[in-house]
């Protein structure tokens, strides 16, 4: 008979963000229900986070007319617990006159990439695309993470990981690509941020 030591809060605690906002909804496995229940207890942020995603997911349902989640629900959660997140870092995408499009959520190496303004994509014959910009001269731009924009503004899709440190990114940018594929280097640009200096 072994003794476990009490939790701590660890390392990949991002993980843990991603586990209040399914424990909220109800959509752990059995063996991350086991982890976060244990973690729960212990952890401050984990319990104000899964009060707000409560409250959230609450009000969303209250706008939802009574039939099956949209399928974007589960996206929004997850969002809303990356905003919620002490430690995340928000880059303000903007449009080639300056306009605000979007933002960047970036929580460790997760990403989620949000329209705020970017124009309805036809989904079956093109992708926006985000990537991220290396600092240096003559690195070439990565491509994260395909997404769309739907009728009513809503992101589809967007969410990603950084394969680099945030540090070693200067800028983010979408482009918008015919097909669905995500190509070797951007085709069209529409929109683009730097990595504010503090961030690093
Ligand atoms: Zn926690």
């Amino acid at each position: 008979m072994t003794t476990s030591n009490p939790p701590v809060v660890p390392d990949d605690h991002e993980l843990f963000v991603e586990l209040a906002a399914g424990w909220t909804l109800d959509t752990l496995t059995n063996a991350d229900e086991v982890i976060f229940s244990e973690h729960l207890p212990v952890c401050p942020p984990c319990r104000r986070a899964v009060v707000e995603f409560s409250e959230a997911l609450t009000a969303v349902a209250a706008q939802v007319p009574d039939v099956a989640p949209p399928p974007t629900l589960g996206e929004r959660i997850r969002v809303i617990a990356m905003e919620s997140a002490p430690d995340t870092t928000s880059v303000r995408l903007t449009d080639t006159v300056g306009n605000t499009v979007g933002r960047v959520l970036v929580h460790g190496n997760q990403l989620h990439v949000m329209a705020e303004g970017l124009p309805h994509n036809k989904a079956r014959k093109s992708t926006y695309v985000l990537w991220s910009l290396p600092h240096g001269e003559g690195a070439p731009p990565r491509a994260l993470t395909p997404f769309d924009v739907d009728r009513d503004g809503a992101t589809l899709g967007g969410a990603g990981r950084l394969e680099a440190e945030l540090v070693n990114i200067s800028a983010f940018a979408v482009s918008i690509e015919r097909g669905r594929a995500m190509p070797e280097s951007p085709a069209k640009v529409v929109a683009s941020g730097a990595v504010a200096s503090e961030a690093r």
